[in-house]
């Protein structure tokens, strides 16, 4: 029988509709295995083609004499600016503020064949401590509200390069889905004296079925009321309100269990495209016992449809502890070091009789 799932963060309704039930297999994108090069021309990303991109402001290792691992840079087409103030106007009923922000973007690895999911685990540490770095750095500024993490890999998860990135934005309001998140939190901190976050990893724990991977701070698991296949949420162990209060040993331990996760989704569905945000309270948020930050991993399965849209109620054809099964029995050794190769293209399978590939996804858990 189909059931319907409480979000526990949000309060949200999905629909996990076991009659039209796949195997997670099923929803494998069959992509042929391409050659991609180390190296292209064109591509702004590269190396030696950094005159073609704005100038850098950050890179590791910060010595310029020795190549670059990654780099940090303003992204060119920026969706905000950073030459403008934020000045609010209010006309009316309508409220405005002057498009100030940062919008930056993180060059992964100078390898433009690679992605996340075949980077050596140290890479990804450096990564994330680049991310860290950004964050914290972006979220002093006063005029800034939240800084958002995020990477789209793949054309259909919204990316216009190939080379491995990852982008920031840095904005003077509160996202809709993060502020969300900070009320119903609160909420519970109200109603129960507890963080619902590590209420919900402990009970998880416990429960087990869900859970794809756990390290000695982390453990990734499948979202219970999860709104599309396989989405996953990566949960530090630790009570920390903002990303930026990782330890060294914390950043390393979360650069495994990334990448372990990526890797388990890249050989089991064949390399889907797929978007990972890390919701994080605002910088300043660390003593804040109400908000738990966390990485949520969205593989870009399905395409929203008409329901979904119309209501904002999503129907998922995979059953989250199918999705956990799957994603653990997954051998990941295969995937770990450098690779000239991997499965491209845009390929997207939809759930059968569904009017799904009209319009698309608008949820991240
Ligand atoms: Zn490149
Ligand atoms: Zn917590």
């Amino acid at each position: 029988m189909p059931e319907l799932r409480q979000n526990f963060f949000t309060k949200e309704w999905v629909i996990i509709a076991t009659e039209r039930a796949k195997r997670p297999e099923e929803l494998a994108t069959h992509r042929p295995l391409q050659i991609v090069s180390l190296f292209v021309e064109t591509c702004p990303f590269c190396p030696g083609n950094e005159n073609k991109t704005p100038a850098e402001i950050i890179r590791y290792p910060a010595n310029t004499t020795e190549p670059w691992e990654v780099r940090v840079i303003p992204n060119k087409f920026a969706a905000l600016s950073r030459d403008v103030q934020p000045t609010r106007s209010m006309q009316d009923v309508w409220r405005r503020i002057e498009g100030f922000g940062f919008h930056e973007v993180v060059i992964d690895s100078p390898d433009h064949s690679s992605c996340m999911a075949l980077l050596p685990d140290e890479q990804v540490a450096r990564i994330l401590r680049v991310y860290k770095e950004r964050y914290s750095s972006l979220g002093m500024d006063r005029r800034i509200n939240h800084v958002t993490i995020f990477k789209s890999h793949g054309v259909d998860a919204g990316a216009s390069l190939q080379h491995p990135h990852s982008q920031l934005i840095a904005t003077p309001v509160i996202p809709g889905q993060v502020r969300h998140r900070l009320h119903e939190a609160l909420r519970h901190y109200d109603d129960d004296g507890n963080c619902m976050f590590c209420h919900m990893v402990e009970r998880e724990i416990a429960e087990q079925t869900r859970v794809v991977q756990k390290s000695e701070y982390f453990v990734a698991m499948e979202v219970f009321a999860s709104a599309t296949p396989f989405a996953t949420h990566i949960f530090p162990f630790r009570h920390m309100a903002s990303f930026g209060d990782m330890s060294a040993t914390e950043i390393a331990d979360l650069a495994r269990v990334l990448r372990g996760l990526l890797a388990r989704i890249y050989i089991g569905l064949e390399n889907p495209d797929l978007n990972f945000t890390i919701r994080s309270g605002p910088s300043d948020y660390g003593s804040a016992r109400h908000f738990h930050w966390y990485v949520s991993v969205i593989p870009r399965l399905t395409r929203t449809a008409g329901f979904e849209l119309g209501s904002g109620m999503f129907i998922n054809t995979v059953l989250p502890e199918a999705a956990a099964e799957f994603l653990r029995n997954i051998k990941i050794e295969k995937a770990t070091g450098a690779v000239s190769y991997r499965r491209i293209g845009t390929r997207i399978q939809r759930p059968a009789g569904s009017d799904a590939g009209k319009g698309k996804p608008v949820t991240m858990n």
